[in-house]
């Protein structure tokens, strides 16, 4: 008889913890508002598991990187946002400069990725890693004459370059990495350079650039490798057309090696559900979700060990730059000045 009491007073226990989790409209109480420039199929998916695994409600508000950091800074204390997920180290420090995250109170979760992929005070960690490599035309480029990025500031290049503008966080922060590999001096020389060698006034994103250089407006430029795995998987005949006339070579293989960025998430400053936004990021580092969440993008999971695609193993030899992603977000400004100072639009 005891133990039937037992029984039923956990049950009871147990089912007053799942009716207090819902409000009167049959909605969980228990949420983590994100913030994110993602918008694939995949994020749904793996958002819906992490609700059906731990019966926390994702609400999601998708935009612009940019536009995200704005409003995180307009809405201040009354900002909903648990979550920010963005792309670039530089625009994360950008957002943990404006006072809008806070330091993640979990070591163990910091500490899923390298120190180099994360916040030296914990505000931010990556999901992911990318690398802005050469892109280059197969017909009308020997690789023998690739080699790093300095080169790409050789005369040889002239008329031949094609960049996006300098508006665009992915080459503000390659020239911080310049920057911090090379000194200032040597920085601004080599953006003077690449803008000397511009095969047209700078426009369109990654893809546009491996669209012009199959075109025959250019031979080689810089794209983020996800770019190129994103246009091999097209569904627009034109794209995968493309993109089987360039390819893409990793510069710097004798010295610092490419250049890689990331995708990563910060706590919001002014987070309400902060439990529930440390459970939310501990969940995108578990090993399944990394491979589902890299994989989506053909992008590389920031957490060692975890499974790669196909596409991505051949990209996963060679050696990337080791300089800590932090370092980006402090030299931007110096960036930015730099490319306005050269030209570069
Ligand atoms: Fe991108």
């Amino acid at each position: 008889m005891g133990r039937i009491v037992i029984f039923f007073s956990i049950a009871a226990f147990l089912q007053s913890c799942l009716m207090s989790e819902k409000n009167d409209t049959g909605k969980r109480w228990e949420e983590v508002n994100v913030y994110t420039h993602r918008h694939y199929d995949v994020d749904k998916e793996i958002f819906k598991k992490f609700e059906n695994e731990t019966g926390i409600d994702v609400n999601v508000i998708d935009d612009d990187a940019d536009k995200l950091l704005v409003r995180l800074e307009k809405e201040g204390k009354n900002s909903p946002c648990d979550v920010f997920m963005t792309v670039d180290a530089g625009r994360l420090e950008k957002a943990k400069d404006a006072g809008v995250l806070q330091k993640i109170d979990d070591e163990s979760l910091l500490k899923t990725v390298s120190p180099l992929l994360r916040d030296k005070d914990g505000f931010w960690l990556a999901q992911t890693i990318r690398a802005r490599v050469i892109a280059y035309s197969k017909d009308r480029v020997d690789t023998n004459v690739l080699s790093t990025y300095e080169d790409l500031a050789n005369p040889k290049w002239k008329g031949k370059l094609l960049s996006r503008g300098s508006d665009n966080i992915y080459n503000q922060s390659l020239l911080a990495a310049l920057i911090s590999n090379l000194g200032e001096s040597k920085a601004l020389v080599w953006t003077k350079g690449v803008v000397a060698n511009f095969a047209r006034n700078p426009q369109g994103n990654d893809k546009d650039q491996v669209k012009a250089i199959a075109a025959g407006e250019g031979d080689i430029a810089l794209v983020n490798t996800y770019y190129y795995g994103k246009m091999i998987e097209s569904e627009d005949p034109a794209e995968r057309d493309a993109v089987s006339k360039v390819a893409l070579f990793y510069p710097n293989q004798n010295s610092n090696g490419a250049h890689i960025n990331i995708s990563g998430a910060g706590i919001a400053k002014y987070s309400k559900n902060k439990k529930n936004a440390i459970k939310f990021l501990a969940f995108l580092m578990r090993n399944d979700i990394q491979e589902m969440f890299a994989a989506a993008n053909n992008e590389f999971p920031a957490k060692k060990g975890v499974k790669i695609k196909p596409i991505l193993k051949n990209w996963a030899k060679y050696k990337c730059d080791t300089l800590a992603l932090q370092k980006l977000g402090g030299l931007n400004s110096k960036a930015l000045k730099m490319l306005n100072e050269a030209g570069w639009k």
